[in-house]
């Protein structure tokens, strides 16, 4: 591990916070100098391989003690100079001031042989002065719950940050999980977080909520010169060149989203990547039943406000926001306009690229996009499960067409029966269209299987996975990750992890209720 390099261009080229204490304050500049707090008893409970290959490291670096101490928050290497990023963000629609990393502390930015960049964050590595009166932990539940998603979003090929390691600290947090006067304690852990840049809109909106031009201007020639070094120009048409782009990722990211039925549950501005990566996994949750106006987040409840189906407009309004922080950088608003125009032009693309291929044709028409309108309503009348209805949609003969392949997706027989004549009449209209389509049954069987997962992160999958782990039990994650590597493959003996969410999963915590406490 002594070899890894190192070369922390964010803390030699941004400015820093002059003060070196962790006291809670507000900070103006893009960082804090901040060490993690060791932990008690660092114990490695499991690591991604393919993260671990990637920075360079093999088994044998893993297994070293030194390595745990590392992943933990006990130890750093040389090259490394940790610190907590400042940023802010709109909460739930509304301006929240400054924030920062509460409890995340990166480490450095690993530079490979290749020239590639990657930061390493640990989560939950202790106070900072973004810590705001909490204690810059992170509980075993919510950290499992991090690194298998961000690790199963990687290989269903969503973009996303990754996870290196996850360590337990030894260490007991209290928590209410869901702030009602319940609070007990749970054991605290560590996740490693791996991305090329962990800056989010909120880095940018933040010093332009102060008026400070001149630090919001330093940030964006930063981002663009390391994160964006394809970019070519200079000035404001740089910018606006590189503001587009963001809005063209996310609109990729989102669209990927609403393909594997993935609910982030808070997209606030301080949890959107400026990469367009899918970044801090809280209380997210994934599609049983197809529903969009379904969130996992208990905090959001009552207005649902990051409901599955809204999440497109909100990652509009996001970058919005992000276009009102850049303002001060351009003459005009029109670049900034041009920018958000590409976001709806890319989802747009994005979107009907998928409805092709989960629909299995090989161009999308309007009425293609109109016909996957009409099963959508039908799957939220008839409360079908959105993962199993289009894995099975395969199966369907265009010759001889019948409900039997899809009948295993309903949750309840009465609906069934309700939609059974809507589902038959969309049938008919849609193996018309896939007569029309000249392709052969493997191609589109090939091209379906590849956008429509057989197994997603299910909700009480994971919980399942965290029970069992909070026994001492921490196979249950591994087998979990095993499975979620090879999503869009058929894997015998594995049926377990691609059925219906069962009975007793659908009102308990974990599976369908979370909230932010984590
Ligand atoms: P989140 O909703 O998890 O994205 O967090 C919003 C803000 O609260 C961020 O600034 C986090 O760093 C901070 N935060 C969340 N949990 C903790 C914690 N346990 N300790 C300190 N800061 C936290
Ligand atoms: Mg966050």
């Amino acid at each position: 591990m002594q070899k890894l390099r190192f070369d922390n261009a964010f803390v030699r080229e941004l400015p820093a916070d002059p003060e070196q204490v962790v006291a809670v304050r507000q900070v103006a500049a893009a960082f804090s100098r901040v060490e993690p707090t060791p932990v008690a008893a660092p114990k490695l409970v499991t690591w991604s391989p393919e993260v671990a290959a990637g920075l360079g490291l093999d088994e044998r670096d893993l297994s070293r003690p030194e390595f745990v101490r590392v992943v933990g928050g006990n130890a750093l290497l040389p090259g490394m100079e940790p610190w907590a990023a400042n940023y802010g963000g709109h909460q739930f629609g509304v301006w929240a001031g400054q924030l920062g990393d509460g409890r995340a502390i990166s480490l450095g930015e690993l530079v490979d042989e290749q020239g590639r960049r990657q930061e390493l964050q640990l989560k939950g590595a202790g106070p900072t002065p973004y810590s705001r009166g909490a204690d810059g932990r992170a509980v075993l539940r919510s950290s499992i719950r991090e690194f298998l998603c961000s690790e199963a979003m990687q290989h269903l090929g969503v973009p996303t940050t990754r996870a290196l390691s996850l360590v337990l600290t030894g260490e007991k947090v209290v928590r209410d999980m869901f702030y009602d006067g319940h609070p007990r304690e749970e054991l605290g852990a560590v996740v490693c977080r791996v991305a090329p840049s962990f800056i989010r809109f909120g880095n940018f909106e933040l010093p332009a909520s102060r008026g400070d031009t001149a630090l919001l201007r330093q940030l964006v020639d930063f981002t663009i010169r390391r994160d964006f070094p394809e970019l070519r120009g200079e000035g404001e048409a740089l910018y606006a060149e590189w503001f587009g782009q963001v809005c063209e990722r996310t609109a990729l990211m989102v669209a990927h989203w609403m393909r594997v039925g993935f609910v982030h549950g808070v997209m606030n501005t301080d949890n959107m990547s400026i990469l367009g990566l899918t970044i801090d996994y809280g209380p997210y949750g994934w599609i049983d039943d197809f529903d969009p106006d379904w969130t996992p987040n208990t905090t959001d409840a009552g207005r649902r406000r990051y409901r599955f189906g809204q999440q497109p407009d909100i990652a509009w309004w996001n970058l919005s926001r992000l276009a009102g922080a850049l303002a001060p950088l351009f003459g005009g608003v029109e670049p900034l306009q041009a920018g958000l125009d590409r976001y709806a032009q890319a989802f747009a693309d994005a979107d009907r690229r998928f409805v092709a291929a989960k629909l299995g044709l090989t161009e999308c028409r309007d009425e293609d996009v109109a016909l996957m309108q009409s099963l959508q309503s039908l799957l939220k009348e008839g409360e079908v499960d959105m993962t199993l209805f289009f894995r099975a949609l395969a199966d369907v003969d265009p010759y001889a067409p019948t409900l039997e392949p899809l009948r295993h997706a309903f949750y309840d027989p009465e609906k069934q029966w309700r939609t059974e004549a809507g589902f038959q009449a969309w049938l008919a209209r849609y193996t018309a269209r896939l007569v029309e389509d000249p392709q052969t049954r493997e191609a589109r069987r090939a091209l379906m299987h590849g956008v429509n997962p057989r197994y997603v992160l299910r909700n009480y999958l994971a919980q399942e996975a965290i029970d069992r782990a909070e026994q001492g039990d921490y196979a249950g994650i591994g087998e979990l990750l095993d499975v979620l590597r090879h999503p869009y493959d058929d894997q015998p003996g594995r049926e377990r992890f691609a059925q219906k969410r069962p009975d007793w999963a659908r009102t308990k915590a974990g599976c369908s209720m979370l909230s932010c406490s984590s």
